[in-house]
């Protein structure tokens, strides 16, 4: 296994993430910041709303990570990290002329790979980076993404920094930004990609995550396994909510 990919997505959406969307624990290795200083949240945009800068807290230099194991992919998901890409995943980023990524942290130190130095391993981690992209990117539709937000309600109606269970990741007509990777309003946490970020994925053989057809995502209340399920749209249970194919226009042209 290297890349997991459910196929073509009707809105031309797909959210990206670790694979089974286990952020630990999972098939590839994940990072956990070494000696980690944060600084307050800022530079992935401002809600229009309340005025706070979206996200989470930022990682100071300099940045160490240990892995997991030795197993290495070309996205990496960790404990108070966004989002690090390889080298590689990086170049071919940048020559597939794709948007979004608005930093690029310098290289990470690796300062152990599962109970080892990295020296005494032959298999030698690729150089990896933090990536930072804006999460401003779209608005999720809440009523079409059956968005659920009632057990810790959210502070602000713009923003929705909480959220419990969607089915199916829609945005409102119009609020895409035309980035190729972003984070959106509304679905706290999520990465989304486009369709020619998916294309790049996959040309190059870039490994360690899942690619699902946004409006087959589907999410449920954390702490529940992953909180994960890809939707079935011939399976009757999930069918019930499934939009039919008129309903899975792309939100813009
Ligand atoms: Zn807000």
């Amino acid at each position: 296994m290297s890349v997991r990919d459910h196929g073509p997505s009707a809105t031309g959406f797909y959210i990206l993430q670790p694979i089974d969307g286990d952020r630990v624990w999972g098939y590839f290795a994940d990072a956990l910041p070494v000696r980690a200083e944060y600084a307050p949240p800022g530079g992935r945009g401002v809600c229009p709303g309340c005025r706070q800068a979206l996200g989470s807290c930022r990682w100071r230099l300099p940045h160490r990570i240990e892995l997991s194991k030795a197993k290495y992919g070309d996205f990496v998901w960790g404990a108070g990290i966004d989002l690090l890409m390889s080298a590689k995943a990086l170049d071919a980023y940048r020559a597939a002329g794709l948007t979004g990524i608005i930093e690029i942290g310098p290289t990470i130190e690796v300062v152990r790979v599962g109970s080892r130095k990295p020296e005494a391993l032959k298999n030698q981690p690729p150089e990896y980076h933090e990536v930072i992209y804006r999460l401003d990117g779209a608005d999720l539709d809440d009523e079409l993404s059956h968005a659920r937000r009632e057990t810790v309600p959210p502070r602000c109606k713009v923003c929705r920094m909480n959220m419990d269970s969607v089915k199916g990741v829609f945005f409102k007509q119009g609020s895409w930004r035309r980035a190729d990777i972003f984070g959106a309003l509304g679905l706290p946490g999520k990465t989304v990609i486009t369709e020619p970020f998916r294309a790049m994925v996959l040309r190059e053989g870039l490994v360690g995550n899942e690619i699902v057809p946004a409006e087959r995502y589907w999410k449920y209340r954390e702490p529940y396994a992953s909180g994960f399920h890809l939707c079935d749209p011939q399976d009757p249970g999930d069918s019930e909510v499934w939009f039919p194919p008129e309903r899975n226009l792309p939100v813009v042209m």
